[in-house]
């Protein structure tokens, strides 16, 4: 660890001590950035304690804030080469994503509900408010399972065991410390027919009839989503899932994909989801690079926090219609800034 230390200093100091001594080995005057191949804004090229190959922290998706503290592998180095493909067997995949079978009865009956009670709304109303959609599943079973598997075989390869919600676990925050009246400025509440959209999502879920997405390996992005049919604006395509923590217990953490859940006015009970242990598809849906305009026309989905239950969660929505075949990715740096309030009401 101290090895790794001392390099990251070495690394941030590189630019103003160019002549180094060549019995590292390191080569480091020829750095470059491998996403963007410029070696200027040496201070921001962070080096993989891997393999010693160079990315700016703005060129990474999703974006490092800072340099990490601890060693940081480049993401060529982090995903597997080759991932192990998960079995495309059903009993596997049933136990893998604990897939119950409930009762087809009860489930035609809540679907019906949710029509009925759409239907009931008057046409100013439903004009007015823009709802949120639940995803529509793939009809066919079998491509169902391989979007599955594909999810399994993305999980195993990150070490991280599959979960649909938000977890607590002892040490970190207490399912208590998620209260959304602590956000500054308030956080909008999920309307009532919306939470019952999301609920029809998890209990869909839970059935094995997931959302329409398949995650695929790429050499450069690692692991990635990309819709496998149509999907609508305002879709909700997944909830970020993961273990609840303080961020302040977190502030050390190179983990790229924490992602906040609550901005308390006290910093102390601010709160972060981690989803290295146990997460869901959202942990690989990958961020836009902000900085450029071609990434920014990349961006289908928005990442928003909702107060449901008095309970602060986030969602992933699709902000545009999404064809088929098409990678998902949201503003992983900028959505606390652009409090999407304006885009559902
Ligand atoms: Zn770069
Ligand atoms: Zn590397």
């Amino acid at each position: 660890m101290a090895a790794v230390k001392a390099r990251a200093m070495f690394l941030r100091r590189r630019t103003r001590a160019p002549k180094l001594n060549s019995n590292d080995g390191l080569g480091c005057d020829d750095v470059r950035c491998e996403r963007c191949g410029s070696g200027d804004f040496g201070s921001k090229l962070l080096l993989c304690d891997k393999c010693d190959k160079g990315y700016h922290i703005f060129c990474l998706r999703p974006i490092l804030a800072s340099v990490p503290k601890g060693s940081w592998f480049c993401p060529v180095c982090t995903s597997i080469k080759q991932p192990q493909l998960f079995p495309l067997v059903q009993t596997k995949i049933v136990d893998f994503f604990r897939i119950q079978r409930s009762s087809e009865a009860i489930e035609n009956q809540t679907q019906c509900n949710i029509k009925k009670r759409k239907r009931a709304c008057s046409l100013a109303m439903s004009k007015k408010k823009r709802k949120l959609l639940a995803y529509t599943p793939t009809e066919d079973p079998q491509r169902r399972l391989e979007q599955m598997a594909s999810l399994a075989t993305a999980l195993n390869a990150s070490g991280t065991e599959y979960s649909n919600e938000l977890t607590y676990r002892p040490g970190m925050a207490p399912r208590s410390a998620n209260c959304a009246a602590l956000e500054k400025g308030g956080m909008q509440v999920l309307p009532k027919e919306d939470v019952e959209t999301l609920n029809l999502c998890k209990r869909m879920m839970e059935k094995g009839e997931c959302p329409p997405l398949m995650v695929v390996f790429d050499s450069v992005e690692g692991f990635t989503v990309q819709a496998d049919r149509h999907i609508k604006d305002l879709t909700i395509i997944t909830e970020y899932v993961g273990d609840v923590d303080y961020l302040k217990n977190r502030e050390n953490d190179d983990g790229d994909s924490m992602m906040t859940l609550l901005h308390a006015s006290n910093p102390l009970k601010s709160l972060v989801i981690c989803p290295d242990k146990r997460s869901n598809i959202a942990r690989f849906v990958n961020g836009i690079n902000n900085f450029s305009p071609d990434g920014r026309k990349k961006q289908n989905l928005k990442c928003v926090r909702y107060d449901v239950n008095g309970e602060c969660r986030v969602l992933l929505i699709a902000n545009r219609d999404i064809r088929k075949g098409e990678r998902l990715y949201y503003d992983y740096n900028g959505y606390e800034h652009e409090y999407p309030t304006e885009h559902f009401v």
